[in-house]
């Protein structure tokens, strides 16, 4: 394998277990084969597949873009970190652009984002419509984006330099669609959005600073689609946003 890949293959490993203790995952199952390849040098035969070497071509993102549209086409072409190379659509965001209440913000598109160009559409998206609306909203009412643009390959969480990356349109789509409240979805869009390592776990339900915009991280989705037990504690999370926009709680998310 080679030695960058085998470099990568490690990071993303461990991003993964980071991920899963901060949403307090105890325990894991590993296979012991799983760990004896892990334990082979860099220089032995490729036991996993690799992502081919992507021909990054980094271009400055202007800081000044007039508008959501100019952003889109800009990332439709961005090659700046090796995401672009396994995309088959770019997922700019989608939804209420004028200063919509509230802003979702999650960690980057998955198989079905990727197929349809739109975030959140499959399972944990669906599970987010129903959230929205439990909190008296149409989807169409708000605005929903992620920290990066491309799909990770395999789904992989996206490593902290190609968030790195991809920030400054996110930084520019906030600039310009003024939302009253940011929710941050799960633990890497919180580290991609604040650069903090405490947990989510930790964080969920404090109100944190982003932009200059009040951001309530919460946990992902897709977590609770593994963990419904947790919906108990994004509902109250939620609630704080609504609190915070002065809005009454819809009867459909107790
Ligand atoms: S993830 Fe972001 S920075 Fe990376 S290629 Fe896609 S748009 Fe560009």
């Amino acid at each position: 394998m080679a030695e960058t890949t085998f470099h990568t293959l490690i990071a993303n490993l461990e991003n993964y277990l980071e991920y899963q203790r901060d949403e307090g995952v105890q325990r894991l199952e590993v296979d012991r084969a799983v760990l004896a390849e892990l334990a082979r040098e860099p220089s032995e035969e490729p036991v996993v597949a690799t992502e081919p070497t992507a021909a990054v071509k980094e271009v400055a993102v202007p800081d000044n873009f007039g508008s959501l549209e100019e952003i889109s086409a800009h990332i439709s072409s961005c090659r700046n970190c090796p995401l672009f190379h396994a995309r088959t659509n770019t997922v700019s965001g989608e939804g209420n652009a004028d200063s919509p209440d509230i802003l979702f913000i999650g960690e980057g598109p998955g198989a079905d984002e990727d197929a349809q160009g739109r975030p959140f559409v499959g399972k944990a998206g669906q599970l987010l419509t129903k959230m929205i609306e439990a909190m008296g909203y149409e989807r169409e009412q708000v605005f929903i984006a992620n920290v990066v643009k491309c799909r990770p390959p395999g789904n992989r969480t996206p490593l902290p330099e190609e968030m790195e990356k991809c920030m400054p349109y996110l930084r520019q789509q906030i600039r310009l669609i003024k939302p009253r409240v940011i929710v941050g979805l799960g633990a890497t869009a919180i580290k991609g959005l604040l650069g903090k390592t405490a947990g989510i776990t930790r964080l969920r339900g404090t109100w944190q600073d982003c932009e200059g915009i009040k951001l309530m991280p919460t946990f992902h989705p897709s977590y609770l689609l593994r963990d419904p037990s947790k919906k108990k504690v994004v509902w109250q999370d939620l609630q704080l946003v609504l609190k915070e926009l002065g809005r009454e709680p819809s009867s459909k998310g107790k």
